[in-house]
Order: C-alpha cells, then sequence, then structure tokens
C-alpha cells in the first residue's frame, strides 16, 4: 500500500539528483563526449542519468556516488551492462538469446 507513496518521493529525489548532476556540466560518462545539456529530452543526444550499477542489479538511483551523466543513445546501447562488462571484448560479445 505504501508503494505509491514511496515511488512519489523518489521521483523528487531522482529529479533533484539528476538536476544536481546537470548542473555539473560533465561529459558522458560513457563516450566521453560533451553533452549539450539543453538539447529536449527525447533526442538521441540529450542528457540521461545512468546509474553505474543498474537498479536490476541492486545498485541505488538515488545515490550520488552510483549515477553518472550519459547521453541517452550511449545509455540505450549500453543497456543493462555495467562498465565492468564491457572491457576489450565490447558488447557484440553475446547476444545469447538464439543459442
Ligand atoms: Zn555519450
Amino acid at each position: 500500500m505504501a508503494t505509491r507513496s514511496r515511488y512519489a518521493a523518489n521521483g523528487n529525489a531522482r529529479r533533484r539528483l539528476r538536476e544536481a548532476v546537470r548542473s555539473m556540466g560533465l561529459p558522458c560518462a560513457i563516450c566521453g563526449r560533451p553533452i549539450d545539456y539543453s538539447l529536449p529530452s527525447g533526442d538521441p543526444w540529450s542528457y540521461e542519468l545512468d546509474e553505474v550499477v543498474p537498479v536490476s542489479r541492486g545498485g541505488s538511483e538515488l545515490d550520488p556516488s552510483n549515477v553518472q551523466p550519459t547521453h541517452r543513445i550511449c545509455n540505450e546501447r549500453k543497456g543493462n551492462r555495467m562498465a565492468g562488462d564491457q572491457g576489450a571484448r565490447g558488447l557484440a560479445v553475446r547476444r545469447s538469446r538464439d543459442w
């Protein structure tokens, strides 16, 4: 029953964190290129707040040390991976669906 209000509170904290990271003006944590923070959120190169350890893997989306700024498109490409997973082997190694 408390679920709904918890989401609302998290949404607020999440928004504040998002703005705090935005105000730092950092480059994309994935590709290293600058982010145009003025782009609308639907733009592939717009700013997106990413979790270093994804929530689905137990990371916190509200922990300032677990979030980083990325391009929307970089974040989508990264999907659910952690930085350590990518390594030198690249992203295309295992798409395990067909085998
Ligand atoms: Zn990027």
